[in-house]
């Protein structure tokens, strides 16, 4: 599957994170064997085990709701956190970021679905973000683009339209605040069942879980 997956995504240079969350370390080797580096993890616990236990060259991106509290376990290795959804934990990056000396990758996370249960911003409350005083000094954070999940539904037309919508939000972010910046270039959309779609509707980055590692318990 893994070799389909990215025959496909080659031809529109889209990146695959592997979401193997839930899966075992050797589930992972399996595929970093078979060249895949990046991988995307929810929780903080079970990405600092399999962080520890595999080797130093994968590339980690937390995908799941990120608590300031846990940031520092994670910051002197996390290659980008595509669930940045307050100003108060982009600080709290910024801060342990620094403490590590280093630039962390982020993505702003978007509240595209219908589901009221997922996280993320508004385009409003990610201009108020990006235009506060407190953000422009930031020097250990590098906002790179985008990311949202659908909504868990049948209805294709419905899924199209969160990811153009999200893709019209990337567009305007990318002109009012980081026309200059060719690091901002990431729209982070699709998923096992919807990842097709997402990437004729411009997705960068798609983040792939149970179609290549099978279903989760
Ligand atoms: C679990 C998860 C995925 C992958 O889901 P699959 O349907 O297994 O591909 C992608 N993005 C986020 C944010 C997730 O939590």
């Amino acid at each position: 599957m893994l070799t389909e997956i990215l025959q496909t995504l080659s031809a529109t240079g889209t990146t695959l994170v592997a979401v193997s969350k839930t899966h075992p370390p050797e589930r992972i080797m399996e595929l970093y064997r078979q060249g895949q580096r990046i991988f995307g993890e929810n929780r903080v616990q079970e990405m600092l085990e399999k962080q520890a236990a595999l080797p130093n060259d994968i590339e980690w991106h937390l995908i799941g709701h990120l608590q300031t509290n846990k940031v520092k376990y994670i910051a002197p290795f996390i290659q980008m956190i595509q669930s940045v959804d307050s100003l108060r934990l982009l600080l709290e990056i910024d801060k342990q970021a620094a403490k590590n000396e280093r630039v962390i990758d982020c993505l702003l996370q978007f509240h595209i679905a219908e589901e009221e249960t997922k996280f993320g911003l508004d385009e409003s409350e990610a201009r108020e973000l990006l235009s506060d005083p407190a953000f422009t000094q930031m020097k250990h954070v590098r906002i790179c683009g985008v990311m949202g999940m659908a909504t868990f539904t049948d209805d294709r037309d419905a899924v199209r339209r969160e990811f153009r919508h999200l893709h019209s939000i990337f567009n305007h972010i990318k002109r009012d605040f980081f026309p200059n910046a060719p690091f901002f270039k990431e729209i982070s959309m699709g998923m096992s069942g919807d990842w097709q779609a997402a990437v004729e509707e411009g997705s960068t980055m798609v983040r792939i879980g149970s179609l290549i590692f099978g279903d989760r318990n």
